[in-house]
């Protein structure tokens, strides 16, 4: 063996000695509290690639979309006829479009009544909170609310939550946290937001 071979199995060895002993110490079974957030392209994305994968192994899984429900979605066109999967759609387009408070608050607290059903669902073992972020933001529904549902969950249920600006005590209270940085965006450059890749 050369040299360069030499140095290139001690470090495999190495990595390798350093994934044992991870995958060891991961004992704990149990659902997880996902949050992608961040100004960055992908959090919806990765919510979605998610429920794909959860529903490729049989599992069931709802999704609740805030604040975007009117927006055409590619995913939730492809998927929707999964007998496993349900879409709850908030009845409502773009706040900034509607611009009623009222109007808002109540479309939000009707498409939560979904979201707090499947929370407390033992069957259901995915759950994507997708822009909910904004409902806290706008005061459309309180932490405290949002926190008993995902403090009381059934144990085995994971929970995706996207959208930017995401509450302090939230991303405390989550396992995993991924923050999308936008380094880019072709928005910015005035491109417009494609079909089948954006939406
Ligand atoms: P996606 O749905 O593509 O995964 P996202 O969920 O990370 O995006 P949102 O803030 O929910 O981002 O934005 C929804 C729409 O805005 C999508 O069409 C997305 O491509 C686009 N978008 C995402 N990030 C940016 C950005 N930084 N500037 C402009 N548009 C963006
Ligand atoms: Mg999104």
């Amino acid at each position: 063996m050369n040299d360069r071979s030499q140095r290139h199995k001690r470090s495999m060895e190495k990595l390798k000695a350093h994934v044992d002993e991870k995958v060891a110490n991961a004992q704990e079974q149990r659902g997880l509290l996902l949050i992608f957030t961040g100004n960055g392209k992908g959090k919806t994305t990765a919510a979605w690639g998610t429920v794909t994968r959860a529903l490729g192994y049989g599992y069931r899984v709802g999704v609740v979309q805030f604040i975007k429900g009117l927006w055409d979605c590619g995913e939730r066109d492809r998927l929707e006829s999964d007998p496993n999967l349900e879409v709850s759609i908030m009845a409502t387009g773009f706040t900034w479009e509607t611009q009623n408070r009222e109007t808002d608050t109540a479309a939000c607290q009707a498409v939560w009544q979904d979201a707090a059903r499947m929370l407390a669902d033992e069957s259901v073992y995915l759950v994507v909170l997708d822009e909910i972020t904004y409902m806290l933001k706008f005061g459309y529904l309180d932490f405290e609310t949002l926190r008993q549902a995902l403090v009381n969950r059934p144990k085995e249920q994971t929970v995706i939550i996207t959208g930017r600006n995401a509450h302090r005590e939230l991303l405390e209270m989550a396992d995993t946290v991924t923050e999308m940085q936008e380094v880019r965006h072709a928005f910015n450059a005035g491109i417009q937001a494609r079909r089948g890749i954006d939406y």
